[in-house]
């Protein structure tokens, strides 16, 4: 897999889709530069003590974009190559996705140059405990400021340091488990958090595919089932997503890509056993039946219906978008196809559901846990029961009323009360499709060029829209 873009060129991608979508609206100009603009961004440098004893300068930053909504909200990425020009434009992206999704936050994001997969667990802890004093230090983490999450190169592991070091220098905070998500089970995380991102994907390309009319233009019958499949990252969100495409969807996953190259198998791969394959081997390569693929960056370039690039920023530019023959890009990173790749793969007639969208249920499922942490109670403790005893008492009065028993076995799976789990996936399912349907009402009603500019478009308005009532001072 190619490492990240050049430095500037993914901010310049962000500008130009942000500017695009301006230049539809009859938002204020002065209130368009601020919505556009990031509010406040932290560059530290501190030192960490490697494994030899040795200190180390780390460098690492933190954008907070929108004030508009408090708190703030994004990941943290951990990688070598990590900017704050980088950081900026991931912290807008999401001001827009949230406001997209209803979430009602600010967009945030952290970032941490180091490389996660040649640094010990020791020294990542000590680099995320310093980095939270740090954010600490200068009011850039909290549950009413600034939230941060996993992205790139984190995960559970460095929300949990994240939450014990905020909770030990807060001690007298009640929900200080609420400043950061993407925690544990144990650490007051949330279940379905995990696979929110990837199943989130997932809603996203069904609610498209099931449009009869848009799917005939592509010429696709309608529906997931059958559909041939390429995923680019087998990391957290690729693999949801390509796991959820599969035994969910129906489709046929015939190529994954990482950064050791690619595999490819026109009869379909199975997703759990090729992230088996690759836990095992330390690499995706050689996997029975299927074909490498060196460097792996090709197979963006082999026939499928939908390509999910679910890696790093501008994979697709204008170098390889000519030669792409997906039908449906289903944009599952933040920002994988640059300006000059998307205007070549629109004129080609590729139908591009992007980042802002279709990544937004990893954030969503974030609110829920952050709220979750701020009430100090599980989604499923006050209703769960209740609900099994509602269902009861209807079951035992329809078989009153018919004088018919309703099978034993069937009784479980209808009266059961909902699991947190299937609280947070109704909630992301119907938060999704929702939100998918939105943008493509403004697309059509608006009549845009594409679902990035209505995606785009709504955010800026949703956000202007708030920054009227509140947020600028007289
Ligand atoms: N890093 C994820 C994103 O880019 C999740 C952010 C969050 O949960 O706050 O959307």
């Amino acid at each position: 897999m190619s490492r990240a873009m050049p430095r500037d060129a993914f901010h310049e991608s962000v500008s130009h889709y942000f500017n695009r979508a301006a230049s539809y609206s009859k938002v204020d100009e002065g209130l368009i530069d601020q919505v556009r603009c990031c509010n406040s961004a932290y560059r530290m440098r501190f030192p960490v003590r490697k494994d030899d004893g040795k200190i180390t300068v780390v460098e690492a930053f933190r954008a907070e974009h929108s004030h508009h909504r408090q708190p703030t909200k994004g990941g943290i990425r951990f990688s070598p190559h990590v900017t704050m020009d980088e950081t900026i434009a991931l912290a807008a992206l999401m001001t827009y996705k949230c406001a997209i999704v209803g979430v009602p936050f600010g967009g945030a994001k952290g970032a941490v140059c180091i490389d996660p997969s040649t640094s010990s667990e020791g020294f990542r802890e000590r680099v995320t405990r310093r980095y939270t004093a740090e954010l600490i230090r200068k009011n850039f983490i909290g549950p009413d400021i600034d939230v941060p999450a996993p992205d790139y190169g984190t995960g559970e592991r460095e929300m949990g340091w994240i939450a014990d070091t905020y909770k030990n220098m807060r001690m007298n905070s009640g929900d200080a488990y609420a400043c950061v998500t993407g925690k544990p089970l144990s650490m007051h995380g949330i279940p379905g958090r995990r696979q929110a991102t990837g199943l989130g994907v997932f809603y996203g390309i069904r609610a498209c595919m099931e449009n009869a009319q848009d799917m005939r233009a592509l010429g696709l019958a309608p529906g997931v089932a059958g559909k041939r499949v390429i995923v680019q990252g087998l990391g957290n969100v690729g693999y949801h997503a390509a796991w959820y495409l599969q035994k969910e969807g129906g489709a046929l996953i015939t190529g994954i890509i990482e950064r050791e190259g690619g595999i490819f198998n026109a009869d379909g791969l199975d997703v759990e056993e090729v992230f088996r394959h690759r836990q095992a081997g330390r690499t995706l390569l050689n996997y029975p039946g299927a074909e490498n693929v060196e460097g792996g960056m090709a197979l963006l370039e082999r026939e499928c219906e939908i390509l999910v690039p679910a890696a790093l920023e501008n994979q697709i530019t204008a170098e390889n978008a000519p030669r792409v023959q997906a039908k449906i890009i289903a944009e599952a990173a933040n920002g994988p196809v640059d300006f000059e790749a998307e205007s070549i793969l629109r004129q080609r007639g590729v139908l591009m559901l992007p980042d802002i969208l279709m990544n937004a249920g990893g954030v969503t499922v974030s609110y829920f846990e952050w709220l979750k942490n701020r009430a100090g109670v599980s989604f499923d403790r006050m209703i769960s029961r209740h609900e099994e005893l509602v269902k009861r008492e209807l079951i035992a009065a329809i078989e009153g009323m018919t004088g018919l028993d309703m099978p034993v076995e069937k009784l479980p799976r209808l009266v059961h009360g909902p699991s947190e789990e299937e609280l947070v996936v109704a909630a992301l399912e119907q938060s999704m499709v929702r939100a998918y349907q939105r943008v493509w009402k403004c697309w059509k009603e608006r009549d845009l060029p594409d679902l990035r500019t209505a995606a785009f478009l709504l955010g800026l308005e949703l956000v202007a829209e708030s920054y009227r009532h509140h947020g600028i001072f007289p």
